[in-house]
């Protein structure tokens, strides 16, 4: 091993320790305690590759589950590898959630060491973590380039849901979010985003049936790399997950809408509505991302008619902004209309900004909502005991002052 490589490396390793993989490359390996399921171990995206004339430069390298099915094909066969050998290294990858590859044990190890010097199997380190009452539990996940997310694991009595992040802080900046108050860092990558159910495989020991993508991030605006991640869930080769057990939460970008339906995979769309008319709805979605209300809605019918599937109108409550009787009518009037389900969320939490619905206020307006015929239900606040809403674990670990407190928290209820 280099000395100086070794060192240079050594200072960023927080738990680490360093092994060499051949004289050109070093590689970084993380052991990373996580109970109950025992240690992680990772591979950081970078090598410091030395040339013989001392000189040193970083490479990034990919996290293989962002290559595509043919970019990983070509791959292979273009260093001599049988066809067979994908099928292989999905099994690993998916299948037994192995995080690096010489894991892989009917690999050759010529190929776990070209592929280590070229890809990374895993790309997220968990660094913080609440677990509340309810058994739902919030990691805080470190990225390759150190970047944080959030990604949730939430129990219900029959199955386990994971909500997964899409990118590293949003651009929206909706009023009640704690993701957006920094605005957008970085679009996740598909093997990022896929990574966080595998992660929470890893961390359950067992496979999870139904996803989320409600978490950091609106995933429309990073949308091939969202698709990339969701269809490797879907790949009967890969995680093989049902469709129908995928929610896309959007806050309305109606070109998104649209080019997810014509994808033509029967993914749920949950559009966060929040308010009824444009000059409401301007009040919680800043307007460089708040679309005419008749604009999303068109998109909405769109994506009904393509996939067939119904779409969910996510209503946070907020008391005195959106809870009057004409709100009411004119979510009613939506829902009904557009043959959709509501999901009234009850704003969560702490802050001077919002205030939080009380329990009448919620059964009153869900009371008349089903009285105007709107099918509905009440999403269960899960975690709220542990900052469950998006994005406040990566607030408190980067906390910047002044900002609204109350948020609208993750919960189960319509997953
Ligand atoms: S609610 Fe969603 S879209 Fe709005 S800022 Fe938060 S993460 Fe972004």
């Amino acid at each position: 091993m280099h000395s100086e490589g070794a060192k240079a490396l050594e200072s960023t390793a927080l738990y680490g320790s360093i092994s060499s993989r051949d004289e050109d490359a070093l590689a970084l390996s993380y052991f990373v305690p996580v109970p109950p399921a025992g240690h992680f171990n990772i591979r950081i995206s970078y090598f410091i590759v030395h040339h013989p004339g001392g000189l040193q430069k970083t490479v990034k390298i990919r996290n293989i589950k962002s290559l595509s099915k043919d970019e990983l094909a070509a791959w292979l066969i273009g260093h001599g590898q049988p066809a067979f050998r994908r099928a292989q290294i999905y099994d690993w990858l998916y299948r037994k959630w192995v995080t690096a590859f010489d894991d892989m044990r009917n690999i050759p190890t010529s190929l776990h060491n070209e592929l280590a010097t070229r890809f990374s199997a895993f790309s997220i380190i968990p660094i913080d973590r609440q677990t509340a009452q309810d058994g739902a539990t919030k990691f805080l996940l470190k990225l390759s380039d150190a970047n944080t997310i959030e990604t949730v694991i939430l129990h219900a009595a029959d199955r386990y849901t994971v909500c997964i992040s899409t990118q590293v802080g949003c651009p929206v900046q909706c009023a009640f979010c704690a993701s957006g108050r920094h605005g957008l860092v970085r679009n996740l990558e598909p093997g990022e985003i896929v990574d966080q159910v595998i992660f929470a495989c890893r961390h359950l020991g067992v496979r999870i049936s139904n996803v989320v993508v409600m978490g950091m991030g609106e995933p429309l605006l990073n949308l091939h790399n969202t698709i990339a991640a969701l269809d490797a869930l879907c790949d009967p080769e890969r995680m093989a997950m049902s469709a129908r057990r995928i929610t896309i939460s959007t806050s309305g970008i109606p070109d998104g809408i649209r080019a997810l339906a014509d994808h033509g995979v029967p993914w749920n769309l949950a559009l966060s509505l929040h308010a009824v008319t444009d000059k409401k709805r301007a009040a919680i979605i800043p307007a460089v991302w708040c679309s005419p209300l008749s604009t999303v809605l068109k998109a909405c019918e769109y994506y009904k008619q393509t996939t067939g599937r119904v779409v969910t109108l996510e209503y946070t409550l907020i008391p005195g902004k959106n809870d009057y009787p004409e709100d009411c009518r004119g979510l009613a009037s939506i829902a009904t209309t557009l043959h959709a389900k509501v999901n009234v969320i009850p704003l969560s939490a702490t802050g001077a900004h919002f205030r939080v619905p009380s329990q009448k206020q919620i059964r009153d307006f869900v009371h008349e909502l089903q009285r105007q015929g709107a099918p509905v239900t009440i999403r269960e606040s899960k975690g709220a005991s542990i900052e469950a809403a998006c994005g406040q674990l990566r607030s408190r670990d980067k906390p910047a002052g002044g900002d609204s407190e109350a948020t609208a928290t993750s919960g189960t209820e319509s997953l």
